[in-house]
């Protein structure tokens, strides 16, 4: 009887769930009259999705790529969906899709997706995966991945790349002029966030060395390579027209336009590339704010301001040109990866969490909503847990996998911070720069802090999820057959 009953087990959950259900009839009448109900995978997703996507399309051409309905979602390559859809997702199928993530290349995904077309994933009977994939929720195992931006390591280069201040001493009562550039104060913001991480027991990665792009190597260094190839392979990345492409060949393209146009954008691409291929849990990409419209005089000198605001870039906001047609295949694949992870909402959280300790620990505002600057309106969808903090389909924002907050903290030519951020009084890795930066990577620290609080948090809701609605494994499958036999008379 026992072997009997063993067998049954194994081969149909079904006898398994009716067998549990002996067990917790004999032990309990309490449990046995708890029914198990219907799995809420597609509430689950469709609530996600419906929620992601007033965020991640600016326009209405973006809009009419997506439709959501009962069964799932679809993504089609051009807005007039004459088209089949070219990724379509079963909201069963969602959690299966979610995990694919996590262990393959994007180019590999699509293959699947384009194989299976409106069929599901090959053996997703077969495969029990959870509903959501757990968040990370302590500093031991935590991967964050730190993008310093921008390259410079002396003051040449940070006017090649246009990242410098330099204010005249007067508005300080000083003679000597206030020097000091972007790439600097990122980097070492970097490393000091980096020591607070790992002595809390993470792991950090930085993008790149100090001075160099995340190719290894700097400007000149790119010049005395085989660049040329690089400036094909932008002119096949629509980086720039035939005609530009053209100048840029002939060698006569000035050193500014080399570096803007191609070494910069190399640059963008490796970073990238890095920060997938080491799979962080976190990513943030650290940058100063500097009030729009400030215009140099005299010596190149900026004048200083009064406002200090910052603001942070999160995934989404994607426009109908990005979206449609051939070359929108790789952004209608983060489209659809954004829809459906919970990338999308922990961005959100980690950067609101940054805004909140810029105003909390340094009094640093951020930008207000009124000021519609021209990226904000045209670009961006404001967020609607904090101020400062903007959906935007940058390259970094859109490619990088899992949660990512791109931070603009405080302005460079506030008057106050000027004084502050142009002492060299602090040493770290044998960068000389200003001890402004400790604040900041605390800032930064704390946000994170936060962020793994949230996603505690969350994991206990996921939780609640899985024990209440969820039941035991059997009941799971038993569920995901029956919900196979309706689909499959709905086809
Ligand atoms: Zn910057």
């Amino acid at each position: 009887m026992f072997i009997f009953l063993n067998y049954l087990i194994m081969k149909n959950p079904l006898y398994s769930a009716l067998f549990l259900g002996l067990i917790f009839f004999v032990c309990s009448d309490k449990l046995v009259a708890q029914k198990i109900e219907p799995i809420p995978v597609k509430q689950f997703y469709k609530d996600r999705v419906t929620r992601n996507l007033q965020f991640l399309c600016k326009e209405a051409e973006c809009l009419d790529n997506v439709i959501v309905n009962d069964k799932g979602l679809y993504i089609y390559p051009t807005s007039q969906k004459v088209n089949k859809p070219e990724f379509i997702l079963y909201w069963r199928e969602m959690p299966h899709f979610v995990e694919m993530l996590d262990k393959k290349k994007t180019e590999e995904i699509i293959d699947i997706l384009s194989r299976k077309g409106s069929h599901y994933f090959y053996g997703i009977n077969n495969t029990h995966v959870n509903p959501a994939k757990y968040p990370v929720t302590e500093y031991k195992g935590l991967k964050v991945a730190l993008d310093p931006g921008h390259i410079a390591s002396n003051f040449e280069e940070a006017r090649l790349e246009q990242r410098y201040v330099r204010a005249e001493g007067k508005h300080f009562n000083q003679k000597q002029h206030i020097e000091f550039f972007e790439s600097n104060l990122a980097y070492t913001t970097c490393l000091v966030l980096k020591e607070m991480l790992e002595k809390k027991g993470a792991h950090v990665m930085l993008t790149h060395e100090y001075g160099k792009s995340a190719m290894g190597i700097n400007y000149n260094e790119w010049l005395q390579t085989d660049y040329k190839k690089d400036i094909i392979h932008g002119y096949k990345e629509d980086w720039y027209n035939r005609e530009k492409f053209e100048y840029l060949m002939s060698g006569q393209a000035p050193d500014f336009m080399l570096f803007h146009d191609v070494f910069r954008n190399m640059d963008f691409v490796a970073r990238a590339k890095k920060i997938n291929e080491y799979k962080p849990n976190i990513t943030l990409v650290v940058h100063y704010n500097a009030s729009e419209g400030g215009k140099r005089y005299g010596d190149l000198y900026l004048p200083p301001v009064t406002e200090n605001y910052s603001m942070v870039f999160i995934p989404g906001s994607f426009l109908g040109i990005e979206i449609d047609g051939q070359d929108g295949l790789d952004q209608r694949f983060e489209m659809l990866r954004l829809l459906v992870t919970h990338d999308l909402e922990e961005s959100d959280v980690f950067a609101s969490n940054i805004i909140k300790a810029l105003n909390d620990e340094l009094k640093v505002d951020a930008l207000p909503k009124e000021n519609n600057f021209d990226f904000a309106t045209r670009f961006s969808i404001l967020s609607d847990k904090s101020e400062g903090v903007y959906h935007r389909n940058l390259y970094l924002t859109r490619v990088v996998r899992g949660p990512i907050a791109y931070s603009e903290a405080l302005y460079q030519d506030n008057i106050e911070e000027m004084a502050k951020l142009g002492k060299k009084d602090f040493t770290i890795g044998g960068i000389k720069t200003s001890s402004r930066v400790k604040d900041v990577a605390h800032v930064y620290f704390s946000a994170i802090d936060q962020w793994l609080q949230y996603n505690q948090q969350f994991a206990k809701q996921l939780d609640a999820l899985y024990e209440d609605k969820y039941g035991d494994e059997d009941a799971f499958k038993e569920e995901m057959e029956k919900q196979e036999a309706d689909s499959g008379s709905n086809n």
